[in-house]
């Protein structure tokens, strides 16, 4: 048997509100619109909007297949990985170190594979698996957001209110992006794991 022609491994990443899942969402409509087989995962510990889809804050949303770790990632995905050409995976940030060496594998039986994930927590610290993701990829996105005191280009994302200090009007006002001058770290030591999730209702 031949060996596959590599495939490629796309990192988007940056703070929330900077798109991620919109240009996720982007490019897998792209490729569908050329004909190529796209299947979509996330974890599911990400209840934002819907348990069977990716959504953008822009309200675009894609398909996807909630999971619980990279490993059942793996289990749905290789029965059908002869009918796979791209595979998506939104919030991978929240997936398992396993993630990195299912993507090294995917890439060289030849898939696509484009991950979209916070690449920094509300400490400031690298997220999860993304920092690892970002140094294999073939490209990597960063993208901004903007911040919300300034207007200036913010790569932070900025948890809102310690415990009651805040009035908390609805989930959107729990998370904002900022600049680096205007970012305070969220420390929380009760919850340090950081894998807390925004439940932003769609507009
Ligand atoms: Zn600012």
């Amino acid at each position: 048997m031949t060996k596959p022609t590599p495939g490629r491994i796309e990192v988007i990443t940056g703070p929330m509100f900077s798109g991620k899942s919109e240009e996720l969402i982007r490019r897998l409509k792209r490729a569908r619109i050329a004909r190529q087989r796209v299947a979509c995962y996330k974890p599911d510990i990400d209840l934002r909007y819907h348990r069977s889809s990716i959504a953008s804050h822009s309200s675009q949303t894609h398909e996807a297949h909630t999971v619980t770790n990279a490993e059942r990632l793996r289990e749905a995905l290789f029965p059908q990985l002869h009918e796979v050409d791209v595979i998506g995976v939104d919030e991978a940030q929240f997936f398992d170190e396993a993630i990195i060496p299912l993507s090294v594998e995917l890439v060289h039986l030849g898939k696509r594979v484009v991950m979209a994930g916070l690449d920094t927590t509300f400490n400031a610290e690298p997220f999860g698996p993304i920092p690892a993701l970002m140094a294999i990829a073939d490209e990597v996105t960063k993208l901004s957001a903007v911040c919300m005191v300034c207007g200036q280009p913010a790569i932070h994302t900025q948890r809102l209110g310690q415990s009651q200090e805040l009035v908390v009007v609805g989930a959107a006002g729990l998370y904002e992006a900022r600049c680096r001058s205007h970012f305070q770290p969220y420390l929380d030591e009760h919850n340090s794991e950081q894998l807390e999730l925004p439940t932003i209702q769609p507009i």
